[in-house]
């Protein structure tokens, strides 16, 4: 009985996709919910004739100019003359309810709104990369579950979809007649919408991307690889940006160091195996040194993979992102770099600390506390000024001489500070005091961590908000991260 009703449920709704375009669609109602309907009909091309009493200022708008007509106030049968599909969409049931069987009578297509039971069709949520359009439906039982996955989907879909697709389509009749069988086509296509010619699009370079199918279709060049060096954020997967996502989700193999978070791991590809590079710094684990990860990326390119380098925050700032790239654009290895939110502005953001602010700090400076970094050798002069901000990484082993230093070149030993550890993680953890306790702030801190020194600082108790609030629709799950410092 169960299943012939789910059996049932389940071919109500038959999705076909329909030409609107020079066909009438009749629309009973004129205010912003007919609106929305004649809006999304407009676009795809419909002629639209609107009976209604008074028109909302959007559709006065597009009647006059000229973009609908208006043919009468109150309904009449006989305007279902020649239309493809009816709209009911008056605050008045009695009326709808009227229009719905006028129409069901004449066989046509009809949606009342928000009355499942008068429609013989509903209009489905859409993720719109033109010419691909996805429709979701839940056959009217979860209108709020259609939206939950349409904002999903829509995250997942590159927006450049829509130029490839229709590249694509202009090229299909001459792939077709060099590539005979529907197999070779397949797997040319298949080559060529996940790898250079993807890549190109999705970077606007619509030009080289069009050369690159006629080099894949004329000369069936070399396979090669490419990488792409990725930042994952200071750790709450909502900050990955979402070309890093479809990017985790193509990989062949993700190389990632110790600051990834697991939440961001998860959202790798299945099938892409996972290679942990960087151990924290002083770990018994093995780490492999710069020039070994180095040349670890680019054999695994010219093995033809796809590489994603996923590092901590941004791949460029403190990550030696930069060398890595310069291995790679040395041996001609297509690559692209997807930046990041760095820690400074990731863990600041979720502590409640502007980085500037108008009255408090006009510049600010993000320096690498690691003397084998160049620490040793900052202008501790310039450093020590007021009303600027600094952020200092991989700072808190040298906390003390860090705060000794700005001490003793000026910066007043009453400047707030703020020790940011695991910041923008659950268990995100803030201390805040003077640039005299930095060294006692600093000790025993969770790491990662970083240190902010500026006036800033003590914003942080009026606009503290991560972990105090109850964001309920902000779902967030623990995770562990290696250390360093
Ligand atoms: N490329 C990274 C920085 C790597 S250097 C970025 O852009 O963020 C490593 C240092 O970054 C750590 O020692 C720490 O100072 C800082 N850091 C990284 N993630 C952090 C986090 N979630 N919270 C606080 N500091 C962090």
């Amino acid at each position: 009985m169960l299943i012939n009703n789910i059996r049932k449920i389940a071919v109500k709704y038959l999705p076909i996709f329909a030409d609107f375009r020079q066909r009438p669609v009749l629309v009973v109602g004129g205010g912003d919910v007919a609106a929305r309907k004649i809006q999304l009909l407009m676009r795809a091309g419909a002629q639209i004739r609107v009976s209604a009493q008074g028109l909302c200022p959007m559709l006065t708008n597009i009647y006059h100019a000229g973009g609908l007509s208006w043919i009468g106030e109150s309904f009449e049968p006989a305007m279902l003359d020649d239309v493809f599909l009816v709209i009911a969409a008056t605050g008045n049931k009695k009326l709808n309810s009227i229009v719905a069987k006028c129409a069901e009578q004449r066989h046509l297509l009809i949606n009342v709104v928000d009355t499942k039971q008068h429609c013989s069709c509903i209009f489905p949520a859409i993720i719109d990369r033109t010419p691909i359009v996805v429709a979701i439906s839940t056959g009217g039982m979860a209108p709020v579950l259609a939206r939950v996955l349409r904002e999903k989907l829509e995250s997942m879909l590159p927006n450049f979809l829509g130029p490839m697709a229709a590249m694509a389509g202009t090229w299909r009749g001459r792939v077709k007649q060099h590539i005979r069988s529907m197999a070779g086509r397949r797997r040319f296509w298949e080559k060529v919408l996940n790898g250079r010619f993807a890549n190109l699009i999705s970077r606007g370079r619509l030009e080289q991307a069009e050369q690159e199918l006629e080099l894949s279709l004329s000369a069936n060049p070399e396979n090669v690889g490419e990488v792409a060096l990725v930042g994952a954020g200071p750790g709450d997967s909502g900050l990955l940006t979402l070309r890093g996502l479809q990017l985790l989700q193509q990989a062949d193999v993700v190389l990632y160091d110790y600051l990834v978070s697991q939440e961001i791991l998860d959202m790798v590809r299945r099938e892409a195996d996972q290679i942990c590079v960087g151990k924290r710094a002083g770990s018994q684990s093995i780490s492999m040194s710069q020039q070994e990860i180095n040349l670890l990326i680019v054999t695994l390119a010219q093995q033809s993979k796809k590489v994603v380098r996923l590092k901590g925050g941004d791949p460029l700032i403190f990550g030696r992102g930069g060398e890595e790239m310069q291995a790679v654009a040395a041996l001609g290895i297509p690559f692209q770099v997807v930046p990041g939110i760095t820690a400074a502005s990731g863990a600041t953001a979720y502590a409640g600390i502007p980085l500037t602010h108008r009255e408090y700090a006009q510049s600010l400076t993000l320096i690498t506390g690691h003397m084998q970094d160049g620490a040793a050798d900052l202008d501790w002069q310039a450093l020590a000024r007021v009303s600027q901000t600094l952020a200092i990484y991989m700072g808190v082993f040298n906390a003390a001489e860090i705060s000794s230093k700005l001490i003793y070149h000026g910066r007043s030993a009453q400047t707030p500070v703020a020790v940011i550890s695991r910041g923008t993680q659950s268990d995100q953890c803030v201390h805040i005091g003077t640039l005299a306790e930095l060294e006692s702030l600093a000790q025993g801190a969770l790491t990662p961590a970083l240190l902010v020194i500026g006036e800033v600082v003590s914003l942080h108790h009026e606009i503290n908000w991560f972990g105090q609030q109850n964001l309920t629709s902000y779902k967030r799950t623990s995770s562990v991260v290696e250390m360093k410092d």
